[in-house]
């Protein structure tokens, strides 16, 4: 039976239990279980999970991993990390990396002045705040507001015009200066599709000649001592550690260079982000090729090496991963909505008492097919067909022999394709993708999974039950968007199967999982499909709590935060089936309370699933 890869990416957060996919922590409950439970009240669409034990689970295991990299080698600096809000700015999530950082004095990054408001508001003064990206004169100052309130705020300036404005905020107002960083323009560049944040043309950080501009400024302005902090960051889903570890060597030499120069309070080196998730659910696609102990071991000791050879004191640590720490705290649950069979199931077989003899063949290979005889019998099947075809256009079968010859034939490729799973050749695979069945669900992949849209990543995606039945279904995924981009193809590569499933009598449901990372602010709103119903559940020992559970915005609400005047949208609708004639009176009223149930739903499908 497969496990859909779940020792690949899963990484023992999930596991298969009585043949559902259950949470791998104290009570383990099942995710169709809560599913059900988060619908009963009616809720309807796809829904995110998020569970904050998982992320407690990556800050702690990041957290405890550095410190014994730190103790192994008798490294001298200490280790710090902030949270990237851009990874992911939900409350839920935030408030819940929040709580769950506290024990460690865990941080928030911000790129943005939005995500530097969320960062002062919520980041505990003992704990850094980190600040990166383009700023303005106003963002500077934010900064000096945030320094005197008692944050542990470091602006890291992306150009030398920053820093100007540093100086410039500085010479103007009397508020703390903030602790100031440089991001380094590294020749080193990353690897990956994200790669772009690394190298000489990078869109961001100081070349050699900057920084010794920075300097020189820095000194003449006074404002040397403030001078804490180097950064860089070479990219997201860093696959590979060599990028990483030539970069470090470049950032460590630029750092004891610096101190050297006279940057006394120059104290902590800023890795940035770029651990890497596994979203492989195959063993030829796996993703990362290091462990996060090789990475904090790697970071330390080199940084020890560089530091010791040009006898400058090991710097603090700080790390920015956001992905690491967030992505697989969130699983998206889409309800199928219908299989849209282009083939043909054995019940729709009308055996007749007397077949023509190549029907009467069909009906045998079917019961005796087998590993050994399957593609033998396919064949013979694929030439059968073709004859009865033609027996039929001259007329001498009928159309309920037409139809049991294509049903026969059907069935015989697809148990042929599964028995003959392991010899896969160019023939079976051109089959298997013409028998694909879609699935559609109900979500939109622009909305939820845009990073498949937009970068072809994969993210593992299961049946949350029926673990323990053959899914024999080579399965492409159709969302209710009604753009042809909304689909997520079959690929005979790294094949998707499903279970075959009669929704008029049970519902199914997929999981995609880690999708934590970016995924939810990335999304966009294509067809006017929102951000997916969310809540947060609390595993405990004896069962779960479900906690905050935040409906998908209603039609109404998703028009008018379009800028439409949601009022005169409504009365606009009102008035127009007021004024319709042929219809009585009461199914007026009647209609009115439907149309004005529907503009408060939310945008997904309600049909039965
Ligand atoms: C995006 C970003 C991060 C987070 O990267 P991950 O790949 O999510 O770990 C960290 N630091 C900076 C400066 C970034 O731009």
């Amino acid at each position: 039976m497969t496990d859909y890869g779940l020792k690949i990416w899963a990484d023992d957060n999930f596991i298969i239990e009585e043949a559902q996919v259950k949470l791998n922590y104290l009570s383990k409950p099942s995710l169709l279980t809560i599913t059900k439970e988060i619908r009963s009240s009616g809720l309807r669409g796809p829904l995110i999970l998020r569970f904050p034990h998982l992320i407690y689970k990556q800050i702690s295991t990041l957290y405890s991993t550095f410190e014994r990299s730190i103790k192994e080698v008798s490294y001298k600096g200490s280790f710090h990390a902030v949270f990237p809000l851009k990874v992911n700015q939900y409350p839920e999530l935030v408030d819940a990396v929040v709580k769950h950082g506290q024990a460690y004095q865990y941080g928030l990054e911000a790129g943005s002045k939005a995500e530097l408001i969320l960062a002062m508001a919520k980041t505990p003064t003992y704990a850094p705040i980190t600040v990166n990206g383009f700023k303005d004169t106003e963002m500077i100052h934010l900064g000096f507001i945030a320094a005197q309130m008692g944050h542990n705020i470091t602006l890291t300036i992306e150009g030398l015009a920053e820093l100007k404005s540093i100086i410039e905020v500085s010479k103007k107002c009397s508020l703390k200066v903030p602790s100031i960083g440089i991001r380094l323009r590294l020749h080193s560049s990353g690897s990956g599709v994200w790669a772009k944040s690394g190298g000489t043309d990078a869109k961001f950080g100081l070349s050699a000649t900057e920084l010794l501009e920075a300097i020189h400024l820095l000194k003449t302005n006074k404002l040397l001592k403030y001078f804490h902090m180097v950064h860089f960051h070479i990219g997201s889903q860093m696959e590979d550690i060599t990028p990483l570890k030539r970069a470090l060597r470049e950032a460590g030499n630029i750092y004891a260079e610096l101190k050297k120069m006279g940057a006394k309070d120059l104290h902590a080196i800023n890795i940035g982000g770029g651990l890497a998730i596994e979203y492989a659910q195959h063993n030829d696609d796996r993703l990362r090729t290091y462990t996060l102990e090789e990475f904090s071991n790697d970071v330390v000791f080199l940084l020890g090496e560089i530091m010791d050879k040009k006898k400058v004191a090991h710097p603090d640590i700080f790390t920015e991963s956001g992905r690491f720490i967030v992505a697989s705290h969130a699983v998206l649950i889409t309800p199928v909505l219908e299989l849209f069979s282009q083939d043909h199931q054995e019940k729709s077989l009308h055996i007749k008492e007397n077949n023509p003899p190549l029907i009467s063949e069909l009906i045998d290979l079917n019961k005796t097919l087998n590993a050994k005889n399957a593609i033998e019998y396919l064949h013979d099947a694929l030439d059968h067909m073709e004859s009865l075809f033609t027996l039929f256009d001259l007329g001498y079968i009928d159309l309920q022999d037409r139809s049991n010859a294509e049903v026969l034939v059907h069935v015989i490729i697809k148990k042929a394709l599964v028995l003959a799973n392991n010899h896969q050749t160019i023939e079976l695979q051109k089959l298997q993708a013409s028998l694909q069945e879609r699935y559609l669900i109900n979500a939109s992949i622009f909305q939820s999974l845009p990073d498949y849209w937009g970068l072809n990543q994969n993210f593992p995606t299961m049946p949350l039950d029926k673990l323990d039945q053959a899914a024999v279904r080579p399965a492409s995924l159709w969302d209710i968007t009604c753009d042809s981009d909304g689909e997520i193809g079959f690929s005979s590569k790294s094949p998707l199967y499903l279970h075959d499933i009669n929704l008029e009598e049970e519902d199914y449901f997929l999981g995609f999982f880690n999708v934590g990372a970016y995924q939810e602010t990335l999304g966009m709103s294509h067809n006017l499909f929102a951000h997916p119903s969310e809540c947060s559940i609390e595993i405990t020992k004896d069962g779960y709590e479900i906690k905050n559970i935040n409906e998908s915005s209603s039609l109404l609400k998703i028009i008018s935060n379009l800028g439409y005047d949601e009022n005169q949208i409504l009365i606009q609708l009102k008035n127009s089936l007021a004024r319709s004639k042929f219809i009585t009176e009461e199914e007026k009223s009647d209609t009115l309370q439907k149309l004005e149930l529907y503009l408060y739903q939310n945008s997904y499908l309600r049909t039965t699933n």
